[in-house]
């Protein structure tokens, strides 16, 4: 069997995809001419076959290299390209679920994920029951009603890195109620440091936005798929119109040569970072899944083999908004923005009730400000004397 390290270099570069250059084709077309009406009748019973052209929604050679990457990285049978990461969620949900399903998602989802459920598919009659991250066994089995459709994961969770009982998990649902189906948003692992589909999740959902593209320069969204569910997942995202150019699946493409390189360098830096943080003064705890501190640590140890560059820590004050300005308006390398997954260092700052309208209730165990840094590929050593001067700041007074 094949490294994965060297999937990554070898995938989706059969000739057939890259015509004898190193890399896949950029093949940009809406339309495929058919020679034939017989051609065209062919084209028209084989538009569900990964490589095949039809029409350029349902993808191009560029689409067909990237969905072979994909499937061979993240073990699964079938992979479908989405624009964002937000949409191969959505669109995901919405290839199953039906109007009177329910769904149980983790507490600690992605929130356009938790609102896309409470505030879209509500209106379809279609609740969901939010639980706690480190649900296992019967707690969880007690949740399943006879109309679940979706289990919804995310490990670590967003924001507060809280890393799930994954086998376990599924192990309880396929025992209470097995035509259930079990997402998860493996966009942190970047499918490298955890294989969900050999966890048993049916369908492993990617912000490729993140490593995969690596560069902040582009947005995708991916589905891996099992075996069991991909027919539904393809026939499906494809009914809603489902693609992505092909400009940015072979920006995609070309993110996965380097994505376990940069990964390794992202954990490094990270680890190097949060360990720094854990023993500073001013912090109250480091959500960092490789870190003991971290909900779920021992799950993590299990399960995963490695760790990405985003975590967070909590202080042990509440900063108030002079405080949070002192704090994270002057970084020379941390910047202020959403999304996270590039060559660059990031950071956002949240409030203990700015989580607690999308959280269950007692989910949240901290009342100092919590912080959320990716860390970049610059040298850990300025990232860490960033972090330490915009520490030292936060109580100065400012001259007026
Ligand atoms: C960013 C992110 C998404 C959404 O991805 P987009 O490409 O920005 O739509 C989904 N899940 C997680 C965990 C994310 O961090």
């Amino acid at each position: 069997m094949k490294k994965f390290e060297t999937k990554l270099i070898t995938s989706g570069r059969d000739i057939k995809y890259t015509y004898g250059a190193i890399n896949p084709i950029i093949q940009r077309t809406s339309s495929v001419v058919f020679n034939s009406i017989t051609q065209q009748q062919q084209a028209i019973k084989n538009h569900n076959i990964t490589d095949k052209l039809f029409y350029g929604r349902y993808g191009t050679i560029t689409h067909f290299s990237l969905r072979q990457s994909m499937i061979e990285l993240e073990n699964g049978v079938g992979c479908v390209l989405y624009p964002c990461g937000t949409a191969a969620i959505t669109h995901t949900i919405l290839s199953f679920i039906r109007p009177g399903d329910h769904i149980l998602m983790t507490g600690s989802a992605y929130e356009p994920t938790q609102k896309f459920c409470r505030y879209f598919l509500k209106k379809m009659n279609i609740d969901t029951t939010w639980f706690d991250p480190l649900i296992i066994g019967h707690d969880l089995s007690n949740l399943i009603q006879h109309n679940t459709r979706l289990v919804i994961l995310e490990s670590p969770g967003s924001i507060t890195m809280e890393v799930q009982n994954i086998p376990d998990i599924v192990k309880t649902i396929r025992k209470k109620k097995s035509d259930i189906i079990v997402l998860l948003d493996n966009t942190w692992s970047a499918g490298i440091f955890f294989k969900a589909l050999d966890m048993g999740v049916d369908i492993s959902l990617q912000s490729g936005t993140k490593y995969i593209i690596g560069h902040s320069d582009g947005m995708i969204g991916t589905a891996v798929s099992n075996a069991r569910c991909w027919d539904q997942l393809q026939e499906q995202s494809f009914l809603m119109g489902q693609m992505v150019d092909s400009d940015t699946a072979y920006m995609a493409s070309r993110g996965l040569r380097t994505l376990y390189i940069r990964l390794k360098q992202h954990e490094e830096n990270g680890l190097h970072v949060a360990h720094w943080l854990a023993q500073h003064p001013a912090v109250e705890r480091v959500n960092h899944p490789a870190l003991a501190s971290c909900k779920g640590h021992e799950y993590f140890i299990r399960d995963f083999s490695g760790s990405s560059g985003l975590f967070s820590f909590i202080l042990k004050q509440r900063l108030n908004n002079w405080q949070l300005s002192n704090f994270v308006d002057h970084f020379r390398y941390f910047k202020i923005a959403y999304s996270w997954g590039g060559f660059e260092s990031l950071i956002l700052v949240n409030q203990v009730e700015e989580l607690h309208p999308i959280r269950p209730a007692g989910t949240l165990d901290f009342k100092g400000t919590l912080v959320r840094v990716h860390i970049g590929l610059e040298h850990p050593n300025d990232l860490i004397n960033d972090l330490s001067d915009g520490l030292n700041r936060i109580n100065i007074q400012q001259s007026i």
